[in-house]
């Protein structure tokens, strides 16, 4: 056969496939598989006898001014902000307490890089001494009308204070239309609501010991996917959360369930953040610098438009490194 013919099939005799031949080519076609403006950080503001050694992103008050101005320095856009709550009770007072932790730390963030997009955690388990997302009567159900107003005051709260989107964190139907609607009554229209797609794992663990989240009786999986459903009740979860409001998803964890990740991705069109949760992070931290580029743009590549990792400055730093060599 002829080299033209054998180019009409399609082969390339010589082993060489044009598009990928050359450097330029490779980077006019394909640009990087990363960079650190797809990548958000968690920040977790401590107390102040907190450990900030815990987990990546983990800092007491005055320690965040000078984590995200080294995050913005590395090019990373996004954070999502967990407050370690204080003066904890059955009825999550502090969450929506003038001034609580939560509501301070969005204005340092705000204050030292104006352009830095804050995304809040919205849930009562920080905040209740009982560790419970959800409120309950006395009789022990969940009561649901004082969890929403709970859930739309603290949004409303966290947006006064600047926060860009805030993050309902409790699957609880009907809690997404009820933050959209607090939002857009104190006249935060623009103001983004990004509920989660939580399913049950045990990579919660780091995170959830650092800000003593874990409820004290019992587990909150009726509140979480089931893993062995979790393909087709993500996207049962997903619509209904669009149809309540939401202008884009979380999904976590991601190491375990990126087969979910890919299935949402071709069901919806809006954004989606995939979050590698904290229990993650020991298994990245052992792949290195290269192999956290390489899952964490595995994941882009599975639809995910931001992805939220602990990673995020350790990779940051690392392709800034890559750039300049
Ligand atoms: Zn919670």
């Amino acid at each position: 056969m002829t080299v033209l013919a054998q180019r009409r099939e399609g082969a390339f005799p010589d082993g060489i496939n044009p598009s990928r031949a050359r450097r330029t080519v490779r980077d006019l076609y394909t640009g990087p598989t990363l960079t650190a403006a797809a990548l958000s950080a968690p920040l977790l503001a401590l107390p102040d006898a907190g450990d900030p050694s815990a987990l990546p992103g983990a800092a007491p008050l005055a320690g965040i001014p000078e984590t995200v101005a080294r995050w913005a320095g590395l090019g990373i856009r996004g954070l999502k902000l967990f407050a370690y709550g204080h003066d904890r009770d059955a009825r999550a007072t502090a969450a929506t307490a003038p001034g609580n932790r939560m509501a301070a730390a969005v204005s340092i963030v705000k204050t030292t890089v104006p352009g830095m997009a804050v995304t809040t955690e919205v849930c009562g388990c920080s905040w209740t001494d009982h560790g419970e997302c959800v409120l309950r009567t006395d009789e022990g159900a969940i009561d649901l009308d004082a969890t929403y107003q709970l859930m739309g005051t603290m949004a409303v709260q966290h947006a006064d204070a600047g926060a860009d989107v805030v993050s309902p964190t409790a699957m609880l139907d009907g809690s997404i239309r009820a933050v959209r609607q607090a939002l857009d009554d104190a006249g935060h229209r623009d103001v983004g609501v990004n509920p989660n797609l939580a399913i049950h794992t045990s990579l919660y663990g780091p995170f959830k010991s650092l800000m003593n989240t874990d409820p004290q009786s019992g587990h909150r999986r009726g509140l979480q996917l089931e893993p062995g459903r979790a393909d087709r009740d993500t996207i049962t979860q997903a619509r209904r959360w669009i149809n309540e409001g939401a202008d884009s998803l979380t999904l976590q964890p991601v190491m375990t369930a990126v087969d979910v990740l890919v299935r949402l991705r071709d069901d919806q069109r809006v954004p989606i953040v995939a979050y590698s949760t904290s229990g993650e992070w020991g298994a990245l931290r052992a792949l290195g610098a290269a192999g956290m580029v390489e899952y964490l743009g595995m994941l882009k590549r599975a639809g995910a438009d931001q992805v939220l990792t602990f990673a995020a400055e350790t990779v940051a730093q690392h392709l800034e490194e890559v750039r300049s060599a």
